[in-house]
This record gives C-alpha cells, sequence and structure tokens, in this order.
C-alpha cells in the first residue's frame, strides 16, 4: 500500500500523521494528531493511572513489566519488521536495537526497589543522634519526547526506567516513527490493561511544545540539541524538571599499540552501524602518526565490503530524507577545504542512500568535524601522539561517547577525555550495558538514563529524619 507521500517524508492527510518507509514510500502507520484539549485529557487520564500505578508499589509493577519484557521478546520479529518498514533500518539492526531495549526493561524491573527503595541512614547532628529514611517517591507523569533513529531503544531505554520507578508515561514518538511508538503502547496495554500507564501522542510540529506545556511533571527528551533548548526553555516557564539526551559527535582514538585489526573493525562498526545515523556513532578518529596510514587501509578495506540497499544489506537508506542535504554539505565542505575522500565522496550520495565516505586530511574547523553529520561519513586524522588526540577530541561542543584502542595508556586516555562515556577497546559498548548510566556533557545534554542513575533521574528522592 503505497501513498503519495514523498517517501519517508511524514504527511498530514486528513488529519492523520502518516509515516511511510524512506525507500519504497510503503505506508507504515496513520494515527490522530493531537491538539492541545487532547494532550490535556491524556494527562488527565495519565495523572489518574499514576496513582493506580505507584500503589502497585515494586513488586506489582515488576510482574508486570516483565510480563511485558516477555511478549516483547516473543513478538520480536514482527517488532522488528516494523522497525524496518518505517526506518528502513536492516531487519538485523532492528532486531538487535530490540534485544537491547529488552535488556533495559528487564534490568529496570528487577533493579528498581533495591535502587529506589526505603532505606535506612544514620546520621548525627551536634544536638543528638537521629536515624534517617531516604527513598525515591515517583514524579507522576513524565512525558518522554524520543527521536526516531532508535525506534524502540531510545523510548524504552528511557521509559522502562521511568516505569519502573512508578510513573506514568506519555510517549511522543517521533513523526517518522509513530508506529513503532503506538506499537509498543499498544502491546503495553494488552499486559496492563486497567489503566493507561503507557500513552502514545502523535504530532508533527507543536505536539511536543504543547506536551511540555501540559502540566506533566518530569520531560525525557532524546533528540538533537537544537530542540533539546527549545525543551528546555519551555520547561523552564514552568520549572519542569528535564533530562536531555542531544546529539553527539563521538571520536576514537587509536594509540600506537593498539590491535590495529580490532581498531579498524570497531571503528567500522562504530561509525557505519544504522548508517552512521547513531548519537553514539563514531564520526572522527584521531590515529596517532606510526599506525595512521595501516589504520586508514584497514578502515578503507572494510567499509569498502558493506553493502547498501533497502533488503538483506549492511546499511539501509536515510531515515530522514532532509538529512541527506547536510551529509552531502558535510562532504562537500570537506573536499572544498582540502580532504580527501579515500572512500566514497560526493558521488557516494544518491538519495535515499549514502555510501560509506571515508575523508582525510580534513581541516579541524569543517563542518565534518564540528557537527553533527549523521550519516554514514568517517574522518580520519593523523596526530602525533595520544596527547594530541586528546586535545582534538576534546575541542568540539558535544561530549557524548568516545572510544579508544590501545594498551599502555588507553584507560587514562578514556579518563581525559570530555563525555558522559567513554568504551576502551570496543565501541558503542556503553550504550548495551543496562548497570551503567548513559548521557552527555555539554551539547549532548545533561542527566543520565539507564542503570541506577537512570532509575533515580526518575524518582524524587524523600528524606525523613527521626531524632531518637
Ligand atoms: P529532533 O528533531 O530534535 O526531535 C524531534 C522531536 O522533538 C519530535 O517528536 C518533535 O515533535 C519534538 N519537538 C520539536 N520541537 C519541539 C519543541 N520546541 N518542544 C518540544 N518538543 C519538540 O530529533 P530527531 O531528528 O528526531 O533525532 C535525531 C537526533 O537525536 C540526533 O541529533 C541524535 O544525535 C539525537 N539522539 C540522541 C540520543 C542520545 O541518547 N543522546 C539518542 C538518539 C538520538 P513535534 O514536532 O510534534 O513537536
Amino acid at each position: 500500500m503505497t501513498t503519495v507521500n514523498a517517501p519517508g517524508v511524514p504527511a498530514i492527510e486528513d488529519g492523520e500523521l502518516t509515516s511511510t518507509n524512506p525507500a519504497t514510500g510503503e505506508l507504515a502507520g496513520r494515527f490522530p494528531i493531537a491538539d492541545p484539549d487532547d494532550v490535556a485529557r491524556m494527562v488527565g487520564r495519565a495523572r489518574l493511572a499514576a496513582k493506580w500505578w505507584a500503589g502497585l508499589g515494586f513488586a506489582g509493577r515488576r510482574t508486570r513489566l516483565l510480563r511485558w519484557r516477555s511478549l516483547l521478546a516473543n513478538r520480536i520479529t514482527e517488532l522488528a519488521a516494523l522497525s524496518h518498514l518505517e526506518t528502513g533500518k536492516p531487519i538485523a539492526d532492528a532486531v538487535v536495537e530490540a534485544v537491547s531495549a529488552i535488556d533495559h526493561l528487564d534490568w529496570a524491573a528487577r533493579n528498581a526497589k533495591r535502587v529506589l527503595g526505603p532505606r535506612r541512614v544514620r546520621g548525627r547532628l551536634v544536638i543528638a543522634e537521629f536515624s534517617a529514611h531516604l527513598e525515591y517517591q515517583p514524579y507522576g507523569v513524565v512525558a518522554m519526547i524520543a527521536p526516531w533513529n532508535y525506534p524502540v531503544l531510545t523510548p524504552v531505554g528511557a521509559f522502562g526506567y521511568a516505569l519502573a520507578a512508578g510513573n506514568a508515561v506519555i510517549l511522543k514518538p517521533s513523526e517518522y516513527t509513530p508506529a513503532v511508538g503506538q506499537w509498543l503502547v499498544d502491546t503495553f496495554a494488552e499486559v496492563v490493561p486497567e489503566h493507561p500507564v503507557l500513552q502514545a501522542v502523535h504530532g508533527l510540529g507543536d505536539v511536543g511544545a504543547t506536551l511540555c506545556r501540559s502540566g506533566v511533571d518530569k520531560v525525557a527528551f532524546t533528540g538533537s540539541t537544537a530542540t533539546a533548548k527549545k525543551v528546555m526553555a519551555t520547561c523552564a516557564e514552568t520549572l519542569t524538571p528535564v533530562v536531555l539526551e542531544a546529539g553527539g559527535k563521538d571520536a576514537m582514538i587509536v594509540d600506537s599499540d593498539a590491535d590495529l585489526d580490532s581498531a579498524a573493525e570497531a571503528c567500522v562498526w562504530g561509525a557505519l552501524t544504522n548508517a552512521g545515523q547513531t548519537c553514539i556513532g563514531i564520526e572522527r578518529a584521531y590515529v596517532v602518526e606510526p599506525v595512521y596510514d595501516a589504520f586508514v587501509a584497514k578502515v578503507v578495506a572494510k567499509a569498502s565490503r558493506l553493502t547498501v540497499g533497502a533488503e538483506d544489506t549492511d546499511l539501509g537508506p536515510i531515515t530522514m530524507p532532509g538529512q541527506i542535504e547536510v551529509i552531502r554539505r558535510h562532504i562537500d565542505d570537506a573536499i572544498a577545504r582540502g580532504g580527501r575522500a579515500v572512500l566514497g565522496g560526493p558521488d557516494a550520495v544518491q538519495p535515499p542512500y549514502v555510501r560509506p565516505t571515508i575523508l582525510v586530511d580534513v581541516p579541524e574547523d569543517a563542518a565534518a568535524v564540528r557537527e553533527e553529520t549523521f550519516g554514514p561519513t568517517l574522518t580520519i586524522a593523523r596526530v602525533a601522539d595520544a596527547d594530541e588526540a586528546v586535545t582534538r577530541t576534546n575541542a568540539v561542543s558535544y561530549g557524548l561517547g568516545a572510544s579508544v584502542f590501545g594498551r599502555r595508556r588507553a584507560v587514562e586516555i578514556a579518563g581525559r577525555i570530555r563525555s558522559g562515556m567513554a568504551a576502551v577497546n570496543s565501541s558503542l559498548t556503553f550504550v548495551g550495558m543496562s548497570t551503567l548510566p548513559f548521557g552527555g556533557i555539554g551539547d549532548s545534554g545533561f542527566g543520565r538514563i539507564h542503570g541506577a542513575d537512570g532509575l533515580r533521574e526518575f524518582g524524587r528522592s524523600k528524606a525523613v529524619t527521626r531524632r531518637r
């Protein structure tokens, strides 16, 4: 079934938001757009649901969340197929993404009581001994505004923690992936039919802002840095707390004692998975002089073997057609400023696809080095030593993740990178470990999802002292 929309471009038809496959234009979903009254009604329903959900306690929520976890695992093929249809990403990538989301949900459900539940704390003031207890109470209603690039992992990796903490959630999926968002909500309602603990709201242009102004108790936003700033400004009007997971420009540093084959493999994976549409995707590599030529050759050899296309492929189409112009601009600008494409280049941009593009000799002030490209491109720069690599890595405004390959100094180098996360001798691994917090600094946002910090992000600490 096809629509008249340009493939992949969300549109409003008869008051409904339609999403389509970016390569074929096949219709993925059609959903009513919410107006401010609809949003207000949803918040009202969510408030009642939140009371009921919080009242279930950790054990009741854990049982239900684990039931949903089983449903997701049993229907992972269906979910991955829908995600593939709506984003164009390869089915295998969609499955891996869903598995990771399920892991996070599982961990949040099982660990919420341990992390957030009441605990005794001993304390002493000058005048007397005190006992106290500390617990984390749910905020109430959390709004989750999600992006399109990982339409399962990103929302579940945030709202799964919010639900485990006892909140009701209103999900605003990206306008590019409303069907996946609605599927998550509908399947949740199958295992929790009593109250609308998780709802979805759809829109194209102003629903996110309406939600931020709707009186929700917390906003969890994941998306671009530009929108994150708007979300924060809107939420400032009512002092609504926010957690902002924004864009990135992650680097890989390769030291002279690195295992070059592993480094090249991890670099290609980190840069090109999901066709580079990954917030923690590696967009820059800094490689020390003695191993630079060998590293570039290995990366080019591995990347040139990858296939690009709609089905049975390594790289799918660019999900958001408008992003293709950003990718094109970054490649053209890099080359105009003296950079060289050792793989791909301007001809690699053939909408809706972009073939892997590896750029070298690109000046540090080029857009491809400083701004988020969000496509299958990578710049590789030669550096004198690891110190120069750290300085150049830290010279951008983003600070999400990073990776370092090497033996003797790698852990120390990772500690000096200005980022929320770093991986040594691997890439992107920090996103999958549910025990670890996820988030950035600088233009990559603030606050943490995942792990114990991710649970605490969705609970307000409540301290009660008692004089003995
Ligand atoms: P985006 O365009 O910034 O965000 C789109 C969402 O924000 C839509 O749902 C939109 O809904 C809403 N929105 C727009 N303006 C708003 C406003 N003023 N107030 C509240 N909500 C508003 O992001 P995207 O293109 O979907 O996602 C790609 C970006 O996400 C990349 O930069 C990537 O790095 C980042 N990302 C970050 C992480 C991370 O964990 N750090 C993970 C994945 C992706 P309406 O238009 O209906 O209002």
